[in-house]
């Protein structure tokens, strides 16, 4: 499996980091050997000083398809969950000063912490779901997927044109404002409409 995942689709975030809003989305992949499944503990790597959380909703795709239209894009998800798209932002920072691509920042070993997924059935609409991530008991990132660039269909149709989705990959739909930088020691909750769904620490 793979996990597709897009960057800047809030509005909020891009400007924190002082990029521009895209105007067609961006995308880049982590390797099956980020996920970081059970609560487990999250070692801090030793070839960055600057690494951040991101707390993202994604979606389980249960069905294989190339160029997907986003009328069917529904047909091919039904499981909804929240992740970490944990960043070395030093190291992205020099890859993108150089023009290099991502992958030593963003896909390294453990570098996607994923909750249990729930069926999206539970929730009225997946353009209308409330996430936040905590940080030692403080909240430190409160999104809403309505505030989201493109929505999950446009992702996983745009997506599918280069890409093709199987069954298990995960789409990661982007982090809200709030970034910032993990510690040795931290104790991270993260929340979808007020559902605990992961609770893990910082080593
Ligand atoms: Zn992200």
């Amino acid at each position: 499996m793979k996990i597709i995942c897009i960057g800047r689709n809030y509005a909020e975030h891009a400007k924190e980091l002082n990029n521009p809003v895209p105007s067609e989305p961006l995308f880049f992949i982590k390797p099956d050997s980020a996920i970081l499944r059970n609560n487990d503990d999250f070692y801090l790597p030793d070839f960055s000083n600057d690494v951040h959380y991101e707390a993202e909703i994604f979606v389980k795709l249960h069905k294989k398809g190339k160029n997907i239209l986003e009328k069917f894009a529904p047909n091919y998800y039904a499981e909804i969950g929240i992740g970490i798209d944990i960043t070395a932002r030093d190291i992205q920072q020099k890859c993108k000063e150089k023009g290099l691509p991502w992958e030593k920042a963003k896909g390294f070993d453990g570098s996607a912490p994923v909750s249990k997924t729930l069926p999206l059935s539970e929730f009225e609409d997946v353009n209308t779901i409330n996430f936040e991530l905590h940080i030692n008991g403080a909240v430190v990132q409160k999104g809403f997927t309505g505030d989201m660039i493109f929505n999950v269909n446009q992702i996983i149709a745009e997506a599918s044109r280069y890409f093709m989705v199987k069954i298990g990959d995960l789409v990661f739909t982007g982090t809200p404002a709030g970034v910032g930088k993990l510690n040795a020691g931290d104790h991270l909750e993260a929340f979808i409409e007020g559902r605990k769904m992961m609770d893990f620490r910082i080593k």
